[in-house]
């Protein structure tokens, strides 16, 4: 309960970009997000980095848990929206019924056994039936699922099916790029190598044309 009420007021604050953050130094991000959700985040991040052996009195480390709680918040910021938060009425009646797609767009989330960044680009596509949405939405609709703890798989699914469900397309087409920081930093340590997922709905998975127009249309661009 208390991490459901913690969200909520975090999402009534109005949001700020990165750029924002560091032009605008000043401006009190702590004063806008201390919450008691966030109290106990910081205790909880406090303990791990005892627990690492870490002296949470040196220099650096001073307010260390804060933000550490702070970040996490954000990060995790997508899992109590709703498509209705994304989407916010803009889907508009259109006859255009060609291909959309909204190709190289940024992602940033977090993969759900290691809690450590995956990164990389998504490429969403739709066939629209009647109804097109504005194309910024996609980039936002991938944020909402992104910004949580996630799986690669489970991400482009879930962007797959709530661009289904929002406009009822003919199809919709995403694939995903991505590199896994516990496949670098840890584990195999391979920093190059990428997983590539794709979901493909209604005439995307039923007509190899439109698949092959969608993959071709992603690569185009890339010398491929
Ligand atoms: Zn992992």
């Amino acid at each position: 309960m208390e991490m459901v009420s913690r969200r909520e007021v975090q999402w009534q604050q109005p949001r700020q970009d990165v750029s924002n953050r560091a032009t605008n130094g000043s401006m009190s991000v702590n004063a806008v997000t201390d919450t008691a959700g966030e109290e106990s985040l910081t205790a909880a991040a406090s303990d791990l980095l005892s627990a690492l052996g870490e002296d949470l009195y040196r220099e650096g480390l001073l307010r260390t848990p804060q933000r550490m709680a702070k970040a996490l918040t954000y990060l995790t910021s997508g899992s109590t929206m709703t498509m209705k938060d994304v989407l916010n009425g803009a889907i508009f009646t259109e006859r255009y019924d060609q291909m959309v797609l909204v190709k190289d767009i940024e992602f940033y989330s977090l993969c759900e056994h290691h809690v450590l960044p995956f990164y990389g680009t998504a490429h969403i596509a739709y066939l629209p039936a009647g109804k097109v949405v504005g194309l910024s939405k996609l980039p936002r609709l991938l944020d909402m699922y992104a910004r949580r703890l996630q799986v690669q798989e489970r991400l482009t699914q879930q962007v797959a099916e709530a661009l289904q469900e929002a406009l009822n397309p003919r199809g919709v087409a995403v694939m995903v790029e991505a590199s896994h920081f516990c496949m670098m930093m840890r584990g195999v340590e391979k920093q190059n190598s990428k997983t590539v997922t794709s979901a493909l709905l209604g005439e995307f998975r039923d007509d190899p044309a439109l698949r092959n127009e969608f993959l071709s249309t992603v690569r185009m661009g890339y010398g491929a």
